[in-house]
This record gives structure tokens, C-alpha cells and sequence, in this order.
């Protein structure tokens, strides 16, 4: 299973990481937070059937990532400005988001320029 080398911010939405097999895969703060694997996010396994208890809100500080802390050396924990911090992705995981959601060049582009017309406007 591949590790993560090194997670970095390259822009304030976006979230890079190298992998310990050369990939290197780049996503959104916004999916990254959209995938939250705990419980209330994605719902709980009760007998084989997944209960949904999140909630389709979008809270202040939701997108927000204050800062990422390591658990051991299996996964990493986000903190997001709206106080939520029971996500705790493994490699495994992040690494699912990071193939399923990898953006491409174009991808890139154009959040940029949409970055940039946020901030001129
Ligand atoms: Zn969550």
C-alpha cells in the first residue's frame, strides 16, 4: 500500500499529495471535506445497511481546513474550521479519494481562474 511522502497546500483550496510510489495526485479542500470518512459524514454500517446522519448544511468554516495532524502512521486527521475533526482518513482511503477525485491539468486551470475572478470581484 502506498504512503504518503508529503502533503501540501499548493493553493489555499487545494491539497497535493506525493506518493510513496511516485504518484502524485492533487484534489480539492472541497472534496477532500466531501469525503470525510466518519460516521456522521458517511454515515454509520448497522447491520450491513448505511444510515446517512449527515447533514446537507453547509456550515461556516465547513471548507475551511485548519490544519492536518498525523495519527500514527497509518492516516491523517483534518481539522475544519466549523470545530469538525472526527475524520480520520487512512492511506487507504486517501488514497481512494485522491485516484477518484485527481485533478487534471485543465481541472487546475480552471479553478484558477476561477480563483481569480472570486478574488477580483
Ligand atoms: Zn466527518
Amino acid at each position: 500500500m502506498p504512503t504518503p511522502v508529503k502533503i501540501t497546500r499548493p493553493k489555499p483550496y487545494l491539497l497535493t499529495i506525493a506518493w510513496s510510489d511516485g504518484l502524485e495526485t492533487t484534489i480539492t479542500i472541497r472534496t477532500f471535506r466531501d469525503e470525510c470518512p466518519c460516521a456522521s459524514c458517511k454515515g454509520e454500517n448497522i447491520m450491513g445497511t448505511t444510515y446517512s446522519f449527515g447533514m446537507q448544511i453547509i456550515k461556516p468554516g465547513m471548507y475551511d481546513l485548519a490544519s492536518i495532524q498525523a495519527v500514527g502512521n497509518y492516516a491523517i486527521q483534518a481539522d475544519w474550521k466549523d470545530g469538525h475533526n472526527t475524520g480520520i482518513y487512512s492511506w487507504d482511503i486517501l488514497r481512494g479519494i485522491s485516484e477518484q477525485h485527481s485533478l487534471s491539468e485543465e481541472d487546475l486551470m480552471r479553478l484558477a481562474e476561477q480563483a481569480a475572478r472570486e478574488n477580483g470581484s
